[in-house]
């Protein structure tokens, strides 16, 4: 077995034991392989092991792996979006995580409308109101929900957020607890279903599906550092 498929056969019992602890099925948690930096040969490992959902953050890369690998994979990118890109990206990803403002939201819309797509996407909150990170600050949401949610091309599956990091685990359950929390919140105001919580990285997904992750992004556990 390739290191590579020994990381993610270890992911996927650790993902059963927190389904198990939390009560929740297996099958409700879905793990991506955030592949970013590895070349294809090393995704190939992860594919050979049965991994189909992989996460990048950025446009270029992705655009030039997609065609070095199996066409059955499924991308979602999880890096901030430009608005130049979204015409070239739209196409061949099947979700994108990191809509965290209007102004990118509408791109989405206006270009997702001219392809005629209704692209799956996730709102990026930035939850600590951190100024290095990107995404809708909690604050602005209530003045900003009417118009995202007007925006009839975007499937908008849930939310993402990415906590400050702490090698404490732990330290991120509160993220976790807020991101479900705002998520409720906006569900019972705009009377829609908001299923998705992206959360969790290689130190704490097992807090984020405790805490209700439906989709963990898991990068260097599987792949090694970067
Ligand atoms: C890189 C990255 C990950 C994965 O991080 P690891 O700590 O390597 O698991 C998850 N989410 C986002 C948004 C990332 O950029």
């Amino acid at each position: 077995m390739s290191s590579v498929a020994e990381h993610l056969a270890i992911i996927h019992t650790k993902i059963a034991a927190a389904c198990m602890r939390s009560g929740r099925r297996e099958t409700s948690v879905e793990l991506m392989a955030v592949s970013k930096t590895f070349p294809p040969t090393v995704i190939q490992e992860a594919v050979d092991a049965g991994q189909t959902l992989f996460g990048e953050n950025r446009v270029q890369e992705v655009l030039g792996k997609i065609p070095q690998l199996p066409s059955h994979l499924r991308w979602h990118l999880i890096g901030p979006l430009q608005s130049n890109k979204v015409r070239k990206i739209l196409p061949h990803v099947e979700a994108i995580h990191s809509v965290g403002t209007l102004s990118i939201a509408n791109d989405i819309q206006r270009i997702a409308d001219e392809l005629g797509i209704r692209p799956t996407v996730y709102l990026e909150i930035n939850l600590a109101d951190e100024s290095t990170k990107h995404g809708f600050a909690v604050k602005d949401l209530p003045a900003q929900t009417e118009e995202l949610f007007s925006l009839d091309r975007l499937e908008i599956q849930g939310l993402m957020c990415i906590p400050p990091f702490d090698p404490d685990p732990e330290k991120s359950r509160r993220y976790f607890t807020q991101l479900r929390q705002v998520r409720d919140q906006l569900e019972a105001g705009a009377n829609r279903s908001l299923p998705g919580l992206s959360m969790g990285m290689s130190h704490d997904y097992h807090v984020a599906i405790e805490e209700g992750a439906t989709i963990v992004r898991v990068g260097s556990a599987i792949f090694g550092g970067r």
